[in-house]
């Protein structure tokens, strides 16, 4: 299938082909068409099957063509995500399609944890915003915005909306909206707490499910070696150096973890930062924007970022220390080898681990070749 079937403005086909994008991923075929005819939809997508472009390139349509609307505090899109990392990230993806169209789409992310100043003077005019949902309640308690000429509304990684505990501020996000409206709602799970909430926002929706593509997982190399905690280190500093790795994501269990490694590798000469919950959210935009540009060999990582953040065909992901469960080795293992590119993920495994991997590749159905570190010279 082309994107030219999917009826999409001609502006928004070049900004397509400016990406590189050739034909839209299984999501996007499908729900494209349906978002486009104004109906509700639950697509049931994780991260990595391109579903971020799944609703922003129907709600560009749709704005595309439309008469520049009068400047005001009413958006006319509001898309809800859990972590400000999204925010940053959905919003980028507005941004690159939006651009050179016909009528300029305003779009703009708010979220916790920086000033809330800057956000309140520039919401005036935006067509399309992103937000947390709790500095959007406290946006519209401020008048900085108001919710009641929302005409969309998008619901991203709407578990992990639940998980987090945002039930109630997205309750009275939705009190806020016109009762006409179309839901676009996105979840990686499906979960009895999830049908909960589709019967709150969605009427009568289509629901698509796009099925884990195994073939995903089993096209990231997997490999491993068996190290000593105090070998973990100077393990990591040979491969890094031995593989001439220019971009590695190396994820601890910890963020003290994470600080330590990043602090032992800038020791030796190694450009590396640490990201993790503890830190401020401008340090987190500032570490990650660094990697993802190239900038930044090394960013060391808990699981807080695993689940996503997109980057664009990592080449190499560490796991310095195993993950509690199965789904986050996938997820971790997952931000590589994307969007066809080959990966390498590998994995650390001290003798108290050995057990633990060895549920890991039984659940992904997987095999690794471990090495013993003993035998390597470094
Ligand atoms: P997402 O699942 O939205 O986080 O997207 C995962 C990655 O796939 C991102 O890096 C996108 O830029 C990329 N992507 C999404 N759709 C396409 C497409 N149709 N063709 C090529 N790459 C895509």
């Amino acid at each position: 299938m082309s994107f030219l079937e999917l009826n999409l403005h001609p502006s928004i086909l070049s900004n397509l082909a400016d990406q590189g994008y050739q034909s839209p991923t299984p999501i996007q075929a499908q729900a494209i068409p349906v978002a486009i005819q104004g109906k509700d939809l639950l697509g049931i997508a994780k991260t990595g099957s391109g579903k971020t472009a799944s609703f922003v390139l129907p709600l560009l349509n749709e704005l595309v063509s439309k008469a520049v609307s009068e400047r005001n505090r009413q958006p006319n899109v509001l898309v809800l995500v859990p972590t400000r990392e999204l925010a940053v990230q959905v919003a980028d993806v507005f941004k690159v399609f939006s651009r050179n169209l016909k009528h300029p789409v305003k779009s703009m992310a708010v979220f916790g944890g920086v000033s809330i100043n800057p956000q309140m003077k520039a919401i005036f005019g935006v067509d399309i915003l992103i937000a947390t949902p709790g500095r959007l309640l406290d946006l519209q308690r401020s008048n900085a915005v108001d919710l009641s000429k929302v005409k969309r509304l998008v619901i991203d990684e709407a578990d992990k909306m639940l998980n987090l505990g945002f039930k109630k501020e997205m309750q009275e996000i939705i009190a806020l909206l016109p009762k006409k409206r179309q839901n676009l709602l996105f979840s990686a799970t499906l979960s009895d707490q999830l049908a909960g909430l589709n019967s709150v926002v969605l009427s009568n929706p289509v629901v698509i499910k796009i099925e884990e593509k195994v073939a995903d997982v089993e096209l990231i190399n997997l490999s491993g070696y068996f190290v000593s905690d105090e070998r973990k280190g100077p393990l990591l500093r040979h491969l890094i150096r031995a593989k001439k790795m220019k971009q590695v994501l190396v994820f601890t269990s910890s963020g003290i973890k994470a600080n330590k490694v990043a602090a032992k590798l800038i020791k030796n000469g190694i450009p590396a930062l640490p990201i993790h919950g503890k830190k401020s959210q401008s340090a987190r935009l500032a570490a990650l924007d660094k990697f993802k540009s190239g900038k930044l060999q090394v960013l060391v990582a808990t699981d807080l970022i695993s689940r996503g953040i997109d980057i664009d065909a990592l080449p190499y992901v560490i796991n310095y220390e195993l993950p509690r469960s199965p789904k986050d080795f996938v997820h971790r293992v997952g931000r590589t080898g994307r969007a066809k590119s080959e990966g390498l993920a590998i994995s650390f495994v001290n003798r108290e681990e050995t057990h633990h991997l060895k549920v890991i590749l039984k659940k992904m159905k997987r095999y690794i070749d471990m090495i013993d570190s003993e035998t390597l010279d470094f």
